[in-house]
């Protein structure tokens, strides 16, 4: 039998979200009936229910921050068991089988991991997201929230902390590293405390000095605004290693300068809009332009216990369900310290 649950759904591109209804499948032998207690507001919602990234499925309800309660169990689950707090990020699906998903880069699935929201379930049906009461989930794709750390806080972490976790291990950040972050929203913030924690000396490039004093506090050592030209001549060839989260094209050319040789500038953003490169940034310093997407289940795990044992979580801003429209208005204006989470109680 299917469980009716209020949920918050943008019933078309750009209209603001509103309360509705919705059908969870049954429990499945693998899965987990989550109590959602709080959804975090990352701004990919954003770019999804505006169909920013091309064409989406509505009604839609976005979330992929989703921290809960186990309230029931498949006959065939054996990672959970009633009452424990979990968490759900990204994705709820893969193949499974593939290289990719063999290696434990369920995101990168070579047939496409099904999204948490804004995707075709394996049974042929819409995914729907966090913004709602309850969600069952493959026990495969649910992760343990350890003790530690609040369900609320630990929300975002399903995808900012793991967006940013993952590419800082991959390019082995740590102590003696020389660290940049650009833009500090919901993943910048993770990006800087996990940075921090792992022992690199932290640099914010944010658009303006508003938040310096957070930034600091945050974990970074230094702090600069990209509105001021004199960043860029003060800082070149300083950094290892760049981690962008700007939703928005950015100057590419201007951001690789700041590279020492060998550097690496990992893109996470998302901008709707593609950007322009001048080659020669690269050729100059034999530098490296990446990209990462959020992180396998196993990993999602590690940084969940990661964060557990630095006692980190996010920043957040506890809002009602009545709310997300006008959140999704502050976070287009970055205005947002430093996550948005929702009270599902209050849908
Ligand atoms: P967010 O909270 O809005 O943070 C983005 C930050 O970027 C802002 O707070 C702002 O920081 C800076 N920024 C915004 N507009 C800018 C502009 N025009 N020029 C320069 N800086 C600007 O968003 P988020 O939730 O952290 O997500 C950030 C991006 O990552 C989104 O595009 C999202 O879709 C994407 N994302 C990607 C993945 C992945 O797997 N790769 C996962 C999650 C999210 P300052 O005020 O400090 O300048
Ligand atoms: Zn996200
Ligand atoms: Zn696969």
């Amino acid at each position: 039998m299917t469980t009716t649950v209020a949920a918050y759904a943008a019933p078309a591109a750009k209209a603001p979200l509103e309360r509705t209804t919705i059908e969870r499948r049954e429990v499945g032998e693998f899965d987990v009936l989550i109590d959602i207690k709080y959804a975090g507001i990352c701004h990919s919602d954003i770019h999804q229910a505006r169909e920013g990234w091309g064409e989406a499925i509505f009604p839609m309800v976005p979330g992929h921050e989703i921290a809960g309660v186990v309230e029931a169990v498949g006959s065939g689950v054996t990672k959970f068991t009633v009452g424990d707090n979990v968490g759900v990020g990204c994705m709820v699906d893969s193949c499974r089988a593939c290289e990719n998903c063999e290696a434990g880069l369920e995101q990168y699935c070579l047939k496409g991991n099904v999204g948490t929201y804004n995707a075709i379930g394996k049974d042929g049906e819409p995914t729907y997201g966090g913004y709602a009461e309850k969600i069952v989930v493959d026990e495969a794709f649910t992760v343990r929230v350890p003790d530690g750390i609040s369900l609320d806080e630990a929300a975002p972490l399903l995808c900012a902390g793991i967006t940013t976790y993952s590419p800082l291990r991959h390019w082995n950040v740590g102590p003696g590293r020389k660290v940049a972050v650009v833009g500090l929203g919901g993943l910048g913030h993770m990006g800087v405390k996990l940075a921090a924690a792992l022992g690199a000396e932290v640099t914010v490039l944010s658009q303006s000095l508003r938040k310096k004093d957070d930034g600091l506090r945050l974990g970074a050592s230094h702090y600069y605004a990209t509105s001021d030209e004199a960043t860029f001549e003060e800082l070149r060839g300083s950094f290892d290693l760049i981690l962008s989260t700007v939703s928005a094209p950015l100057n590419l050319d201007l951001y690789l300068s700041l590279l020492k040789t060998d550097g690496t500038f990992v893109n996470v953003g998302g901008p709707e809009e593609p950007v322009a490169l001048n080659l020669f940034s690269l050729i100059a310093g034999r530098k490296t332009l990446a990209g990462s997407g959020i992180g396998g289940i196993r990993e999602t795990q590690e940084m969940l216990d990661f964060c557990a044992a630095h006692g980190l979580g996010a920043e957040i801003e506890l809002i009602r369900a009545d709310q997300i429209n006008e959140a999704y208005e502050r976070v287009l204006a970055s205005d947002v310290r430093y996550r948005f989470v929702i009270d599902t109680a209050t849908i």
